[in-house]
């Protein structure tokens, strides 16, 4: 059956702002356009939103890992907590992220995404569609290997652990091609990779190049003959541009950019995912979450850096796309669901504006992710949101009350009936 929308439309993509009505057939948009011009199928289910209502395309955070983690432990959490446990945690998660407006995420590394996809799609869990890489790939000292803990312990095919952010730990051509062969074999839709260190392993550090070309070239390929493609948590400029030169599309992070790295994004039709989001979220809650001091110093240091990065990088005209990096939960403070904090950064500090920050995280997020969504436009993935208000005020889209519609792929998963909506 198909499902019309009317009302007051907004598609970032296209800048396009008015009334309208979306026609929605077998999980895609079918039309799209003014009420003389799109007619009603017989038969459809037709959603009339009133005038303090607004109808956009789904939101996408392009980088976040559903892991289950309650603290920054990573002691407690990952050896002590079952991996029953961290499912379930996740699938709350999910919902909340879902509820507010998210249609998709790209899960960065976590074994409990990747296998929560499977539930997502089957129905038995409410969430956003999922787009998992599953096991990340790292060098032994890379940015995935937890440098306190035994290797046996951190690689996923080695160790009797199971926890959430394990990794396949490979040094040298065919390791690296070999683990990549993993995480397809085990179902990656993407590979991820660490091509720098970060703040948050214990002994390097975010300027430290990490993986060889020769190493990331071999990955490129494994993904390329498979279909896939690389994301890469990239922070400084020599890893950077190593993983651009070598095929990688998508780049997390950005901290700290030369105008080579930036140019070369331009070249190369680069996405960029700042993720300032969890900088700030270290900040502030870093220490009540129980994160190590070396990871919350790190990010202090690098901090201001990485915004002014990031705002060269946009300046330059480098494609940015909305990712949190969220990777712990909190009982204090509920973090999923609160994925919009992003387009507030990129507004507030970068001076993305209105539709270029929604742009970020509709359009933009959909290029990263690979899909074909992220706009309202015929042809399109269904995923679409009303919202009560104007979502150009970032504020708005935090505020999951607002979030009074949700449909994804063509299927209503969220609606709240009320004076915005009728039928
Ligand atoms: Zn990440």
């Amino acid at each position: 059956m198909s499902l019309v929308l009317e009302g007051r439309i907004l598609n970032p993509a296209t800048e396009f702002v008015g009334k309208g009505r979306i026609v929605v057939e077998n999980g895609k948009i079918k039309d799209v356009g003014s009420k003389g011009e799109v007619e009603i199928p017989e038969g459809a289910e037709v959603i009339e939103t009133k005038a303090k209502a607004t109808i956009m395309p789904g939101l996408i955070d392009a980088h976040v890992h559903f892991t289950g983690f309650r603290t920054g432990d990573y002691i407690k959490e990952g050896l002590l907590t079952p991996l029953g446990l961290f499912v379930a945690r996740a699938i709350k998660d999910l919902e909340a992220t879902l509820d507010a407006g998210y249609t998709t995420v790209c899960d960065a590394g976590s074994i409990v995404a990747l296998h929560l996809r499977e539930a997502v799609n089957e129905g038995t869990v409410r969430g956003p569609r999922i787009i998992a890489a599953g096991y990340p790939i790292s060098q032994t000292f890379g940015h995935g290997d937890f440098h306190f803990l035994h290797p046996k312990l951190v690689d996923a095919r080695e160790s009797l652990l199971n926890f959430p952010f394990q990794s396949l730990l490979c040094d040298g051509e065919d390791e690296c091609r070999k683990a990549a062969r993993h995480a397809l074999r085990e179902g990656a839709d993407f590979i991820k990779i660490f091509v720098t260190g970060g703040v948050a392993s214990q002994r390097d550090r975010p300027e430290y190049p990490q993986l060889t070309r020769k190493e990331i070239a071999a990955i490129v390929e494994e993904a390329k003959r498979a279909g896939r493609f690389v994301h890469a948590h990239a922070e400084s400029s020599e890893g950077y541009i190593n993983a651009v030169e070598e095929g990688v599309e998508v780049l997390a992070h950005g901290m700290d950019l030369n105008d080579d790295a930036i140019n070369l994004s331009i070249e190369k039709d680069i996405t960029l995912i700042p993720t300032l989001t969890i900088a700030d979220i270290i900040l502030k809650f870093g220490e009540a979450a129980g994160l190590p001091d070396w990871a919350i110093e790190k990010t202090e240091e690098v901090h201001e850096i990485h915004i002014e990065s990031i705002k060269r990088a946009y300046e330059a005209g480098v494609r940015i796309a909305t990712g949190t990096d969220f990777f712990i939960g909190s009982k204090e403070i509920q973090l999923y669901g609160m994925n919009s904090l992003e387009i507030k950064l990129l507004a507030e500090k970068v001076g993305m504006e209105g539709m270029e920050v929604l742009k970020a995280a509709t359009l933009n997020a959909a290029k990263a992710a690979h899909l074909n969504a992220g706009s309202l436009e015929k042809g399109k993935v269904a995923d679409i949101i009303v919202v009560e208000g104007d979502p150009l005020s970032p504020e708005i889209l935090l505020d999951k009350r607002k979030i009074k519609l949700v449909v994804k792929g063509g299927r209503i998963v969220k609606i709240v009936k009320n004076d915005l909506i009728g039928f």
